[in-house]
This record gives C-alpha cells, sequence and structure tokens, in this order.
C-alpha cells in the first residue's frame, strides 16, 4: 500500500495548483461577486487538458485516469470550488457517459470537443419533484417513428446553460420493465433542439460562479440514434457515474479543506490580539490541527476509493464512505476557518467566506450525506 504520488502525478498535481494561484485565486471573487460564468479560464483549463484527463488518446483524451482527475479537482478547489464543480461536471457527468455507453459514432461526434473543453455537456438526472429518489424519473420519451419525443423537465442541472453547451444526456422514462417497474433510459438532448428550453440561472448561495439551470422539454424530438447505449439501462449507468462522481466530489471537497488550513494559517500569523499574533494561542494551533487531521483523513479515504476503482474492484461503499467524511470535513472545516478570520471571516473579500457558502452543497449534490448512509448500509447487509 503506497498512497504517495509518482513523479507525473506530483508534475500534474503543482501545474493545477499554479494555475490555481496564478490564474484563478486573482479574478475569481469578481465572478463569484457578479455570477458570472468564468469562461477564460475553462479556455486555459481546456488548452492544460484538464477536460481530457481521464479519457484515451484515440478520443482526444490526455490518457490519464480518474484519479489524475481527483488530483486536479483538489487543487482546484482548494482555490475556489465554482471552477473545480465546472470541471467535475464536464469531464465526470458530461462527457463520461458518452465515453463509457456511447457508440462509436457518438463518440466521434461529441468527445473531441467535450475534452478538449471546446464545449460543455451536462447529465440531467435531478428534477424538481425528485432528487435522491432518481427511480421517481417523471420525464418520458416516447419513441415516434425515427425520433424520441421528450416531455418533462430536469432540475439543479450543472453547466447546461453556457455559451458552450453542447448537450445534455437526459434521463426519461421509456417504457415499462416486464417487472412492472419504469423503464429508464438516457438520451442525448444537443443545445438548440426546439422544446428544450433552458430557464435563466438559479441564484444560489455558493458555486455563484459555476452554471446551474432548470430544464423543460415540451414535444421535444431528436433522432432515435440520440439513445445512450442500451434502452432500459437508464437507471444501471447513472448507478455507475455518480459512484465516481462521488470520489471526485471527495476530492473537491478535501481541497475546499485544505484551503480552509491554508487561509487559516495565513490569517493566524497576522492577526494580532492582546499583544501577539492569534496563531500563537493554543486554541487555535488546536483548530487548525484538527482541521488538518480531517483534510488528511479525507484524502486518504478518496485516495482508497480512487485506488479500487481503478484496480477495476468494488469501490461502491469506499466512494460513498470518501463523499460523506470528506463533505463532513469541509463544512467542518469551512466553520472552523471563518472563527478563525474573526469579523473578516463574514466578509466576502475574504476566501473563507467563500468557501464557507460553498461548502453546504457537498452534502447535498451528487447525492445527500443520508443517501450516502443507505449506500454504506446497504453494502454492509443491511
Ligand atoms: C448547485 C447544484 C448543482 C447540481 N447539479 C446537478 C446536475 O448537474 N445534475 C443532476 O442531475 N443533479 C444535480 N443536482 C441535484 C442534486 O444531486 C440533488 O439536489 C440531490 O441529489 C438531492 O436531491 P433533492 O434536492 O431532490 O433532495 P430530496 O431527494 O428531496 O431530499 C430532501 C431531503 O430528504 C432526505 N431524504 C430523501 N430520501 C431519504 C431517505 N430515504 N431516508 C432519509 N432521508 C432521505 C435527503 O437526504 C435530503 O436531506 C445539483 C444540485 C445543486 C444544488
Amino acid at each position: 500500500m503506497d498512497f504517495r504520488l509518482d513523479e507525473e502525478q506530483q508534475a500534474l498535481r503543482e501545474s493545477v495548483r499554479e494555475f490555481a494561484r496564478e490564474v484563478v485565486a486573482p479574478t475569481i471573487a469578481e465572478h463569484y461577486e457578479q455570477h458570472t460564468f468564468p469562461y477564460e479560464m475553462v479556455r486555459q483549463m481546456g488548452k492544460m487538458g484538464l477536460f481530457g484527463l481521464p479519457f484515451a488518446e484515440e478520443h482526444g483524451g490526455m490518457g490519464g485516469d480518474y484519479f489524475a482527475l481527483c488530483l486536479a479537482l483538489e487543487e482546484l478547489a482548494r482555490v475556489d470550488s465554482s471552477v473545480a464543480i465546472t470541471l467535475e461536471a464536464a469531464v465526470s457527468l458530461g462527457a463520461m457517459p458518452i465515453y463509457r455507453f456511447g457508440t462509436e459514432e457518438q463518440k466521434a461526434q461529441w468527445l473531441p470537443k467535450l475534452l478538449s473543453g471546446e464545449a460543455l455537456a451536462a447529465f440531467g438526472l435531478t428534477e424538481p419533484g425528485t432528487g435522491s429518489d432518481a427511480g421517481g424519473t417523471r420525464t418520458r420519451a416516447v419513441l415516434d417513428g425515427d425520433e424520441w419525443v421528450i416531455n418533462g423537465s430536469k432540475a439543479f442541472i450543472t453547466n447546461s446553460g453556457t455559451d458552450i453547451t453542447a448537450l445534455v444526456t437526459v434521463t426519461a422514462v421509456t417504457g415499462t420493465r416486464p417487472d412492472g417497474g419504469k423503464e429508464l433510459s438516457t438520451i442525448i438532448v444537443p443545445s438548440g433542439t426546439p422544446g428544450f428550453t433552458v430557464a435563466p440561472g438559479y441564484s444560489k448561495v455558493g458555486w455563484t460562479a459555476s452554471d446551474t439551470h432548470e430544464l423543460t422539454f415540451d414535444d421535444c424530438r431528436v433522432p432515435a440514434a440520440n439513445l445512450l447505449g442500451e434502452r432500459g439501462r437508464g437507471f444501471a449507468q447513472f448507478l455507475r457515474i455518480l459512484d465516481e462522481g462521488r470520489t471526485a466530489i471527495a476530492a473537491l471537497a478535501v481541497g475546499l479543506a485544505q484551503g480552509c488550513v491554508d487561509e487559516s494559517i495565513k490569517y493566524a500569523k497576522e492577526r494580532q490580539a492582546f499583544g501577539q499574533p492569534i496563531g500563537n494561542y493554543q486554541a487555535i494551533q488546536f483548530k487548525i490541527a484538527d482541521m488538518e487531521m480531517k483534510a488528511h483523513t479525507a484524502r486518504l479515504a478518496y485516495y482508497d476509493a480512487a485506488a479500487r476503482m481503478l484496480a477495476g474492484e468494488p469501490f461502491k461503499r469506499q466512494a460513498a464512505i470518501a463523499k460523506l467524511h470528506a463533505s463532513t470535513v469541509a463544512v467542518d472545516n469551512a466553520r472552523e476557518a471563518t472563527q478563525i478570520h474573526g469579523g473578516y471571516g463574514f466578509m466576502n473579500e475574504y476566501p473563507v467566506a467563500r468557501f464557507w457558502r460553498d461548502s453546504k452543497i457537498l452534502e447535498i449534490g451528487e447525492g445527500t450525506s443520508e443517501v450516502q448512509r443507505m449506500i454504506i448500509a446497504r453494502d454492509l447487509g443491511m
């Protein structure tokens, strides 16, 4: 068991760290304040190859693996989570379903632009009436000749309404299974298809420089060939995508937790109270020591989940543990980092205010903490 990074992994981590510090840190606060999407950063991340990290070179990828993506997400989130979630959703939820389940034609049509970051894809699973209970999907798709006719709506879909969004993969009920249950399938809906409407962006508590919309489908017609993978395999497909995604969200949460440590150390050394830096007080040192312990153990949890995934072993429980633990740790560290900053921690000009606002969604998105506990308990035979 060796969790040390090899030279290539260290080089990737260093280059993303430098990008986060030199490019993201100086300007992200303005995007966050104005709720604007950081197109220029996305363009630069595309040039760095980040959108192609876990994909084979034959499809325009970088030939890396899912762990490489996690390392990049951790380093980005150490500085900002809107940028990190934009990459996470684009790769893990957007391009990955096409890479894993698409036909050769679908891969050839979409992957080159998605893997270069020139275009983004979104993943439309959640609906206004159902999230955790994804089997409760109400969006329907009916085959009419050689077209699917889609009706329904999706809620909270990341990267679905940017100027460079190319498509959304939509889960829909396409029939009834022999056992009477819903037959769920996944269909590719290109942006701009008539009948596909993207609502204005939500007003969010955090991740305000990322792109999130409600989507509606009103007699929206796409070719029958836009079915992604086998008909009726929609449920199995998104379970696989979400197991991987949980590992990626855990990495993102570790980044935020570590960013809280970074900012707290810096501030504790500068801020004076009662004649000396607050970092001289053991009460502050112990807070920071606990924060570091939590970030470290959460990192080991996602390294473990990713290692099992790459070895082709079952990793569902480990991914749920990593996501549950890392998101809890992110919220804890954001709260403590804000406390260490005192009143300035409540001011948006300090990065910890962003960390605080961005941390809570980590306990909700890609499966709430309750859902992670359900997965772990089920895997333990309960
Ligand atoms: C900013 C943002 C971006 C998102 N991006 C995407 C995206 O790109 N694509 C996508 O498909 N979705 C996306 N989501 C949706 C996200 O995955 C869901 O919000 C999440 O899965 C929870 O679903 P819900 O909001 O419907 O909550 P609900 O499922 O309604 O849950 C409400 C509460 O009930 C609890 N609960 C539910 N069932 C049980 C149970 N059986 N036992 C105990 N407690 C239970 C939940 O844990 C939660 O606390 C995004 C959400 C946000 C906020």
